[in-house]
């Protein structure tokens, strides 16, 4: 599997090559200002004590406290995390948000954890964590497999440790425990509003054929949108499963279907099929939802889309993106695509410091706007270099930053 970071890194150094920020900034842009690893002891149901690894990476700050989502997952580890960190600032900076880049993970597969466990692990890291923490140092929030629930454990236990209790150190908490209106669907519904800017420029139709790679927070939301606005969704995935109906699927049945089931497996009318398969479906618009390095040089010869919208981190290696480049097939990078989520979990800071609560129509009128720009600038920066998407929104990302420091 490639290493994410030095993938990462790789983008660094193209778009050191395609424009000049001078060497002090790629320099710093190199390392994360931090990383820092943590063992978390639980005390299990059986009564016996378990060790999980923990992380917290402060990429950069140069626009405002780290932040960014924290990851539970059995494979994650350091490299992944800095490399998160690392996007989370670009990302911040493309989004024109006054925050800079973190990531937080857990080594752990939480499905194997009670609830009881679960609230302990994530309590213990932010005892170990509490020190670097807070609303104006580094403010965490959901990624892959944390939920609104952890975050109001790990905010409680921030506020029992350090007496703040504004709630702003953590967003994508529930609603009735300081969570902003809009902050669940955000990156899901931010990817359709920046894909429906760019739309006409990829040169797609007013009515998309669309494939999800992951059906989570983030691709299932999406789907929804998608699918609202009069798309039709032809495929869908989750960690064990994928399905295909040419004619396109009904959601809200497959959403029923796996909550039945827990699987998407079997769905009545569609086909089942792999995840490779999916992957390589003609359809208009493949959106991978879920992890890193589904798309590499193995199979981005095979890639019939006509667009993709990373709303993963990390989807693409810098391999694929060349093949996919002189393919012809234009990527919209997930530093854009997926930044609705962080967008939101902005607004919630903002409110919490201001002890407001805006409605959600106050939301998306004001994440609307910011995907707009952050769309349209990013083409621009492309343009003008002469490049694709990613390092279009790199440029930008990295103007912005250096400005800043
Ligand atoms: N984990 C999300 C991301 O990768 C959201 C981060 C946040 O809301 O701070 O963008």
């Amino acid at each position: 599997m490639p290493n994410p970071f030095e993938n990462a890194m790789v983008q660094l150094d193209k778009v050191s090559k395609l424009k000049d920020f001078g060497d002090e900034l790629i320099a710093r842009l190199r390392q994360p200002d931090r990383d820092i690893r943590i063992s978390i002891p639980v005390k299990m149901d059986d009564g016996t004590l378990k060790i999980f690894e923990g992380y917290r990476v402060e990429y950069n700050n140069a626009l405002g406290p780290y932040k960014g989502g924290i990851r539970y997952h059995p494979e994650t580890e350091i490299n992944e995390v800095k490399a998160l960190a690392f996007w989370m600032a670009l990302k911040c900076a493309v989004a024109n948000i006054p925050m800079g880049g973190g990531k937080g993970g857990i080594t752990v597969d939480p499905k194997l954890l009670s609830k009881g466990e679960l609230e302990r692990l994530s309590r213990g890291w932010v005892q170990k964590l509490s020190d670097v923490l807070g609303p104006h140092k580094d403010v965490p929030a959901p990624d892959v497999n944390t939920t609104p629930e952890i975050m109001a454990w790990m905010d409680n236990e921030y506020g029992k440790i350090t007496g703040e209790k504004t709630g702003a150190t953590f967003t994508g908490k529930p609603i009735e425990k300081g969570g902003s209106q809009g902050r669940g669907p955000a990156t899901g519904l931010g990817g359709f509003y920046v894909f429906d800017s760019l739309r006409t420029q990829i040169g797609l139709p007013e009515k998309c054929k669309v494939v999800i790679q992951g059906f989570g927070n983030v691709g299932a939301n999406a789907a929804r949108v998608f699918a609202l606005h009069g798309h039709k969704i032809i495929a869908v995935s989750d960690s064990k499963s994928a399905i295909y109906k040419e004619e396109g699927l009904d959601l809200e049945k497959v959403e029923a279907h796996k909550k039945a089931t827990s699987s998407l497996k079997d769905f009545p009318g569609a086909k089942n099929i792999t995840n490779e398969e999916l992957l390589e479906l003609p359809c208009d618009l493949l959106a991978p939802a879920a992890f890193e390095n589904v798309i590499t040089e193995q199979n981005a010869e095979k890639i019939k889309a006509k667009a993709i919208l990373e709303l993963a981190n990390g989807p693409i290696t810098p391999e694929a993106d060349e093949i996919l480049f002189k393919k012809g097939i234009p990527v919209v990078p997930d530093i854009l695509a997926n930044s609705g989520g962080v967008t939101v979990s902005y607004f919630e800071w903002e409110q919490n410091l201001k002890s407001e609560i805006w409605t959600e129509k106050e939301v998306l009128e004001k994440l609307l706007p910011l995907m707009n720009d952050a769309s349209q600038k990013t083409f621009q920066k492309a343009k003008e270099n002469n490049t694709y998407f990613r390092m279009g929104a790199f440029i930008l990302a990295l103007e912005r930053i250096k400005e800043k420091m």
